[in-house]
């Protein structure tokens, strides 16, 4: 990627200039050593090199970002870990095993390349993605995007699912319940996507990929797996679009993203 590029994407989310060796807080095996002083944000770009929609659109209430506790059970005569992609899409599509598919306008199943070397795994649909049945489309997709772009990365070139396939009401946080009957399905995806790295975003996917309790803020920069991949945490777009002051430590986690890529 040029580097008037990469500064754009930076631009896009709110990370105006980083300092390399700082980089180097990341120790060789990826464990982060000093967190909190990896990235500095030095040089203010003009107004004018920001795209508007970072600044005008409005309130992300249909944005998800946060959630419940997780929960590691599969429901009993699973056989979702033996479908390919067709099967499994047309089993989410027709699930009823939780409360959540009488609300539903769409399931979210996933999108994007099913042989990536990144999974992206965020929360659950919000309204947006319930009408469209896409994941992160909206205001904290076109962030997810450009912080995708900011490690030259196309949104195709990745896989992104949800934890859960269908739309809480009202945005709540799912339920243990539901994360419980809707695991399988992510798991299978994840199994299928085969992805060199996983990059969570934002509490609920963490929590449940891990089966950890942490806050974001504690699991991000560690070291964690899933099922031997390695799985990086990091902030919600739609968490970092009311917390701009985060993107610098988001952009930390994208950059170990990227090393870990290489
Ligand atoms: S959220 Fe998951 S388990 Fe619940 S109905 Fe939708 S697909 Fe099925």
């Amino acid at each position: 990627m040029d580097e008037q590029r990469r500064r754009h994407y930076l631009a896009v989310m709110g990370v105006q200039n980083w300092i390399p060796q700082a980089v180097d807080g990341v120790g060789s095996k990826g464990k982060a050593t000093s967190p909190e002083a990896v990235v500095e944000v030095s040089q203010v770009l003009s107004a004018e090199e920001i795209p508007p929609w970072i600044d005008e659109v409005p309130p992300v209430g249909n944005e998800r970002a946060t959630g419940s506790e997780p929960d590691a059970a599969i429901p009993q005569g699973n056989p979702v870990s033996r479908l390919g992609w067709d099967g499994l899409s047309r089993q989410v599509a027709q699930c009823t095993a939780c409360d959540l598919h009488a609300g539903r306008q769409h399931t979210v199943f996933g999108v994007g390349n099913r042989e990536a070397d990144l999974m992206v795994i965020g929360e659950a649909p919000g309204a947006e993605e319930d009408r469209q049945g896409e994941p992160f489309v909206g205001r904290a997709g076109q962030l997810l995007n450009a912080m995708l772009g900011a490690i030259g990365l196309r949104r195709e070139q990745v896989y992104i699912a949800n934890i859960l396939k269908c739309r809480p009401p009202g945005n709540r946080d799912p339920r243990p319940e539901e994360t419980l009957r809707c695991a399988p399905f992510l798991d299978r995806q994840i199994a299928l996507v085969a992805p060199r790295v996983i990059l969570t975003v934002g509490r609920i996917a963490a929590q449940n990929l891990l089966k950890s309790q942490e806050a974001v803020g504690r699991l991000r920069g560690k070291d964690a797996e899933f099922e031997g991949i390695p799985v990086i945490v990091t902030y919600h777009p739609a968490y970092l679009l009311r917390t701009p002051a985060q993107k610098a430590r988001a952009w930390q986690d994208l950059q170990r993203v990227r090393k870990l890529l290489k």
